[in-house]
């Protein structure tokens, strides 16, 4: 998911829209923005794409200068209505509302716990959790009913939570889920990536700290935190897949980042070929690297056809067969008669693989080197990152010579993970220099029992 907020700013809610149009990758099932003038909140959501959602009179409406914002990544099971966030409440006499990107892995706990006391939850997001948390704290002062609550949940997360005219912005203890702050025209803007700040206008101010608890108000940002940081474990995914090329994670660019990963592959599996092409989007730079290092031409072998939503009619097995493709299409000029390398950044479940293979051999192509940018991706995800159960991910029951039968391949080769942490060139000193890497190596920062059932509530 991606959160977008804005403290003191006149034009909040316009500011939230085109923030999260800026963050939509990160999430196209539902969006949402929840304002206040300090009197009242106003807001609105909807299932769908930030620019299906809102129009001009419904930005409009939405008054006041501080706004936040949600997009949601769509999860199996959970696509509705009632968990598109902001998630808005009374609370004492006034109104609470949330945002948050990530997943809380004791939530199930902590709901059977809340609702044998009495709670009824409205929605089957995790969320809902800290609020009952925040709600049934026994401290008067707000501030100190979110930092008791934050102190009971386990996870990975981003908040934004406006209660009153009070902003609260968090980010779990190890710093899984990112979130960086900015400045403009004396407010304050936040983004799940840098790049929504680049679209705003908004300069760039720093990256929100594992444990911390900031708080805005009429006496401007207040820093506290609510636990100290424990093992420093930014999601790797961000990096390898998630996060837009432009945006800057710890004063990284990830496109420079996945450059890096693509030489770094082309350093640890060079093979002898005619072009390199990567899958659009997000393996593009990595093969760009690729290229570079290894002085095959970089070329664009595919073709992502960027109307494909999800509001599309799917074609029937029998029109796919007869070669209807929604999202990618091969350039057949490129490919054919070449021994292409085709770069991409992950192998989750292995049908994207296998269908690229065929699409680009149908298109012509002599040999299909696949090359990957990440190491093999064997464990689920529990901070949200939305992936299948460990049985449905390929890697985690076959071998890299399964696979590359499995997706028809001539070659098939994976980044180390010692090279992907490397590449990515965070500094050292910390366990794997700062970054969870618990999909490739299966050890997570944070206990996860139970969590397998837990589902994404991002
Ligand atoms: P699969 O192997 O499951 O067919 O798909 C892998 C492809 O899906 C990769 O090209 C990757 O870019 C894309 N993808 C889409 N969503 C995700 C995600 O949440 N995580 C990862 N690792 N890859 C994803
Ligand atoms: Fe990111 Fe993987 Fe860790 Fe999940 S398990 S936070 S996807 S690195
Ligand atoms: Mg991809």
């Amino acid at each position: 998911c991606g959160v977008f907020g804005v403290f003191n700013h006149t034009e909040a809610s316009a500011l939230a829209y085109f923030g999260l149009h800026a963050l939509q990758h990160r999430g196209e099932e539902s969006s949402g923005i929840c304002t206040t003038d300090g009197e009242q909140f106003y807001v609105h959501r909807g299932m769908g794409l930030v620019k299906e959602v809102f129009d001009n009179d419904k930005i409009l409406s939405l008054k006041g200068s501080t706004a936040i914002g949600h997009v949601r990544y769509s999860t199996a099971g959970a696509s509705k209505l009632q968990n598109a966030q902001p998630l808005v409440f009374r609370f004492r006499g006034g109104d609470l509302a949330i945002a948050t990107n990530g997943n809380l892995v004791n939530a199930d706990e902590l709901r059977r716990e809340l609702e044998e006391a009495g709670s009824i939850f409205q929605t089957t997001s995790d969320t809902e959790v800290l609020i009952h948390l925040i709600a049934r704290s026994k401290h008067h002062d707000p501030r100190l009913a979110v930092k008791e609550a934050l102190q009971r949940v386990v996870g990975g997360f981003a908040f934004l939570i406006l209660i009153n005219d009070t902003l609260f912005v968090a980010q779990d203890s190890n710093g899984l889920r990112p979130l960086m702050i900015g400045t403009l025209d004396g407010g304050y803007v936040f983004a799940s990536e840098t790049c929504a700040f680049e679209t705003v206008g908004a300069a760039y101010m720093r990256d929100v700290q594992p444990g911390e608890l900031l708080i805005f108000d009429k006496d401007g940002m207040t820093e506290d935190r609510f636990a100290e940081m424990t093992r420093r474990s930014l999601c790797a995914m961000e990096f390898i897949y998630f996060s837009r090329p432009d945006s800057d994670v710890d004063n990284i660019n990830l496109h420079m980042a996945r450059k890096r990963m693509g030489m770094r592959l082309a350093m640890e599996s060079f093979v002898d070929a005619d072009v390199v092409t990567g899958v659009p989007d997000s393996s593009i730079s990595a093969a760009i690297g690729f290229a570079e290092q290894t002085g095959i031409p970089y070329e664009i072998g595919l073709i992502k056809n960027r109307y494909t939503g999800r509001t599309f009619i799917q074609p029937s097995q029998e029109l796919r067969e007869r070669g209807v493709k929604m999202k990618l299409s091969a350039v057949r000029k490129v490919v054919e008669g070449k021994r292409v390398v085709m770069i991409d950044d992950s192998i989750v479940r292995g049908t994207t693989s296998l269908r690229i293979v065929n699409m680009l051999r149908e298109a012509g192509a002599k040999e299909v080197h696949v090359r990957i940018s990440s190491p093999p991706y064997m464990n689920p995800c529990f901070y949200g990152i939305d992936t299948p159960s460990r049985e449905e991910l390929i890697a985690s029951s076959k071998t890299v010579e399964e696979i590359r039968q499995a997706i028809q391949a001539d070659s098939l080769h994976f980044l180390s993970k010692q090279g992907l942490i490397e590449a990515i060139g965070r500094s050292a000193g910390e366990y794997n220099r700062g970054m969870c890497l618990g999909c490739f190596d299966n050890d997570y920062p944070t206990p996860v029992e139970d969590a397998e059932q837990a589902g994404c509530g991002c």
